[in-house]
């Protein structure tokens, strides 16, 4: 008897050690197969994206309460068209390492005026602007995209500018190894060698915001032009990248277009315009309008 208990005696530390070892590698496991797993799928969900520096501004049209833009037959309102679209567009970009703002929370009811909208572009100096806006028509057979650029900037301001930590202000000079800007009604300095790697000074002038806006046009005509949902308004390029006095074109000081991604008066063509795919389709067809641009310019 004595010895039968000696004998369990023993043999209970060594089970529990060999339960403990075998618990641990358990967890060992686990552990390793949970983190293969959120690798893995951290790997699919979040493709890798080269942030490139640039600011795209997206402007979507209209909103929930003031004005609600065009209506369709039914009753649709112009600024959920044009919210959809500037969302897929938004995705889109994010995407492909552009830096988003938005004008106007897109989804969301808020209320942004044309002045209010011009007043965050002058501050925020986006690298592009891009609004978007769906059209309408007393006469209901016309259809089609257009693009329009604006051939005039008012109060554009014809001078020096320095992007600074990816914002753009305007520029006052250079002295004393310190470069002044402004931000806002603020003078602000900061010291040209530390910050070596952090600034680019460039000329931008009215003209050539309005000679830029036109290219980011051109490039748009011929991305869009691939889209099968739609064709351009005209079958002549000069009636569909157009010229127009927009407040928001005229006042932003940025490079911008507006966007009209079709007539929503033309029964057929409001039928493709709701249509989830396609206005994926068209926020693809204006990022890679985009990226045509930056690439023509050399900055991705
Ligand atoms: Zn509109």
């Amino acid at each position: 008897m004595a010895k039968k208990r000696r004998r369990r005696y023993r043999f209970k530390p060594r089970f529990f050690v060999i339960i403990a070892v075998f618990l641990i590698a358990m967890i060992l496991f686990v552990k390793l197969v949970i983190g293969a797993v959120s690798w893995l799928t951290k790997k699919e969900s979040t493709p890798d994206v080269t942030p490139n520096n640039l600011v795209i501004a997206i402007d979507s049209g209209h909103d929930a309460q003031g004005d609600r833009g065009a209506v369709a037959p039914g009753g649709i309102n112009e600024f959920m068209l044009n919210d959809a679209v500037s969302k897929a567009l938004k995705e889109e970009l994010l995407g492909r390492g552009y830096t988003v703002i938005e004008t106007r929370k897109l989804g969301s009811s808020e209320q942004k005026s044309l002045n209010d909208r011009v007043r965050l572009l002058n501050e925020k100096w986006p690298d592009l602007l891009i609004s978007i806006h769906h059209n309408a028509n007393e006469d209901a057979t016309v259809k089609g995209f257009t693009i329009i650029y604006n051939n005039r900037k008012t109060d554009a301001y014809d001078g020096r500018y320095v992007k600074y930590n990816s914002n753009i202000y305007k520029m006052i000079k250079e002295e004393n190894g310190r470069l002044y800007y402004k931000d806002g009604d603020k003078e602000k300095s900061f010291d040209l060698e530390k910050n070596a790697s952090r600034f680019e000074i460039f000329d931008l002038t009215a003209k050539d915001m309005v000679a830029e806006s036109k290219e980011v046009a051109n490039h748009l005509y011929t991305s869009m032009g691939t889209l099968e949902y739609i064709k351009p308004l005209s079958e002549k390029k000069e009636n569909t990248v157009i010229n127009q006095n927009l407040q928001i074109l005229r006042q932003a000081h940025v490079i911008g277009v507006m966007v009209e991604c079709g007539f929503m008066t033309n029964e057929a063509e409001i039928e493709q315009l709701k249509n989830a795919e396609n206005q994926k389709a068209m926020a693809k067809a204006i990022a890679d309008g985009i990226d045509a641009y930056f690439k023509a310019k050399e900055k991705i």
